[in-house]
């Protein structure tokens, strides 16, 4: 029997009228390095999202489901591309601007970027690149920023605002097929080349959804998000459409992400909510203890990426700062679990247990746990496997590319369809998940199995240490041992055998597991999207650099 439904698609641009009418006064406020910000109200966002759609459609040949990329920080017109393009029928691919030259070039060229939106300010990186960007017809720049880098460019030029001035402020936004790809998102490419993740308009309006629930963020429009994780990092965890769902304000850093102007604008627009992966937050825990500001806004903040130490944790509960710690990856939009307590816990000190492992699922993701011989495992918070999910806001496939038919095969994926997410762990009969590391990062010592991970929190609760990363390195007689690099803070002089004794006591890391090789470094090597690099450090001790 069929239901009596109405069967409505579930697309972006139903995101933006609602927003945009509804939550029309709502805004999105982007930080300029001067002392007043630029604010936008949602209404104009919207009219100004349906201008760019006909100057990308009629001046600029976009049609079908053409690629527009954007180079660009998290501010205002980003808002606008995110949802002028899939609107339009369109597909936003965001570049990731940390990439290194050749992987950027190799991306935009696998996903067959006809134009790309870049910010005046990031001119200077695409412009080099541009001869070997053979697909891109138009470059569209916005924002200040020196643009003499692209004279002489054999794309064409355009200025946004040039673009937009005089365009109606409304368009009639096709009633696509909500399964169609409205974005996409490549992964930084540990291994290999980079993998094309495609989202579909049905499957970010659900992730939104979630998003907003009560369990996953649930802001309002009383809310402001300070939106730190940058726009091409997963759909900024999908901030920009959730908040359009619900008229939370976004306060954008757009280039301004050191420590200093995140604690300026924190003092100055109060925001109450605000996300970012751990290695930003040290920064600005850094910073605070520096200089007193006024952050007693910013009551919670969403923490994912990479694990959060617990040191952190308790440091953000002291200012008042409450951290949801969240799992995701690309290939899941990225929410995968979010960390709130159950209420038998909350008051209890059994709380913050549950405050730090990664979470629990909700009911759009499905999870199981899968042993070394495919084995099943239970959920008895014991059993650690390798984690797989499925779901409607989960990759099922990685993008082919141009002209091959076939989505790329990978062995993410199991026969029956379920992403390999790679990280290993439990889960606890009550649903909550607990990573002890990536499959790639653990280090396997005399067929026993120590977590990177365990071993750079327990460092990172001492005094004296500002950041620690530990690597796999080979080892004759274990196979493998952990190193452990650690960056001290300013003016302490601890040394590795009071690191080691306190790594010891009171049992917080069992004895076979203790680091016999130890290095301090400067800082320690960051990915394009902030997450401790390994592989850098992995290369650095084997061309012995770290000794
Ligand atoms: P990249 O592989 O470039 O880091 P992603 O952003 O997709 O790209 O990273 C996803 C991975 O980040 C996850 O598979 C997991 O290993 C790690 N991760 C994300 N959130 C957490 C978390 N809260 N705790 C531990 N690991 C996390």
């Amino acid at each position: 029997m069929l239901s009596t439904m109405q069967d409505v698609p579930l697309l972006i641009s139903r995101i933006l009228t609602h927003g945009s009418s509804v939550h029309g006064t709502s805004q999105v406020i982007t930080w300029t390095g001067e002392t007043e910000p630029a604010r936008r109200s949602y209404a104009e966002i919207g009219a100004r999202a349906a201008q760019l759609a006909h100057a990308l459609r009629d001046d600029l040949g976009v049609e079908g489901d053409d690629r527009v990329a954007t180079l660009m920080w998290n501010n205002a017109e980003h808002v606008e591309a995110y949802f002028a393009i899939p609107s339009m029928g369109a597909v936003l691919h965001t570049l990731n601007l940390r990439l290194p030259a050749e992987q950027l070039t190799w991306i935009a060229g696998h996903a067959a970027d006809r134009v790309i939106i870049v910010n005046g300010s990031l001119v200077p990186l695409l412009a080099p690149l541009l001869p070997h960007l053979t697909t891109v017809e138009h470059i569209v720049v916005t924002g200040p920023g020196d643009r003499s880098p692209l004279d002489g460019a054999r794309a064409r030029v355009h200025d946004y605002e040039e673009l937009l001035a005089g365009k109606p402020t409304t368009y009639a936004w096709p009633e696509l097929d909500e399964r169609s790809a409205a974005a996409m998102c490549y992964t930084s490419g540990t291994t290999g080349d980079p993998k094309g993740v495609v989202y579909s308009h049905r499957s970010i309006y659900l992730h939104s959804m979630q998003v907003n629930m009560a369990e996953s963020m649930g802001l309002t429009d009383q809310d402001t998000t300070l939106v730190v994780v940058p726009q091409f990092h997963v759909n900024a965890w999908g901030l920009p459409h959730a908040t359009f769902m619900t008229g939370v304000n976004m306060l954008m850093p757009d280039r301004f992400l050191q420590p200093a102007p995140l604690a300026q604008m924190i003092e100055q627009e109060r925001p109450t909510h605000a996300a970012a992966v751990p290695t930003i937050w040290q920064g600005l825990l850094a910073e605070l203890n520096a200089h007193s500001r006024d952050v007693s806004s910013l009551t919670q903040v969403t923490i994912g990426g990479s694990a959060c130490p617990p040191s952190l944790m308790e440091a953000f509960d002291k200012l008042g700062m409450h951290v949801r710690h969240a799992w995701g990856m690309t290939e899941t939009s990225p929410l995968g679990t979010v960390a709130l307590p159950p209420a038998h816990a909350v008051g209890t000190e059994e709380e913050f247990a549950y405050r730090v492992t990664q979470g629990r699922f909700p009911a759009g993701v499905e999870a199981r746990l899968t042993g070394p011989g495919g084995e099943r495992l239970p959920w008895d918070g014991e059993s650690a496997g390798e984690l797989e999910v499925r779901g409607p806001w989960i990759a099922g496939a990685y993008y082919g590319g141009v002209g091959v038919e076939a989505l790329r095969p990978s062995e993410k994926f199991s026969e029956d369809g379920w992403l390999k997410t790679g990280d290993v762990g439990t889960i606890s009969a009550d649903g909550y998940l607990v990573l002890t590391d990536r499959a790639k990062d653990v280090i396997k010592s005399g067929g026993e199995w120590i977590s990177s991970v365990e071993l750079e929190n327990a460092l990172m609760a001492h005094p004296d240490v500002a950041e620690a990363a530990v690597v796999a390195v080979p080892d004759d007689k274990w196979g493998e041992r952990p190193l452990a690099t650690v960056v001290l803070k300013e003016g302490s002089t601890v040394d590795f055998t009071a690191l080691r004794e306190f790594l010891a006591g009171e049992g917080r890391i069992a004895k076979w597991q203790l680091p016999e090789r130890w290095s301090v470094i400067e800082a320690v090597p960051k990915t394009s999207v902030g997450k401790f690099d390994k592989k850098v450090l992995r290369r650095q001790y084997a061309e012995g650099e770290l000794d």
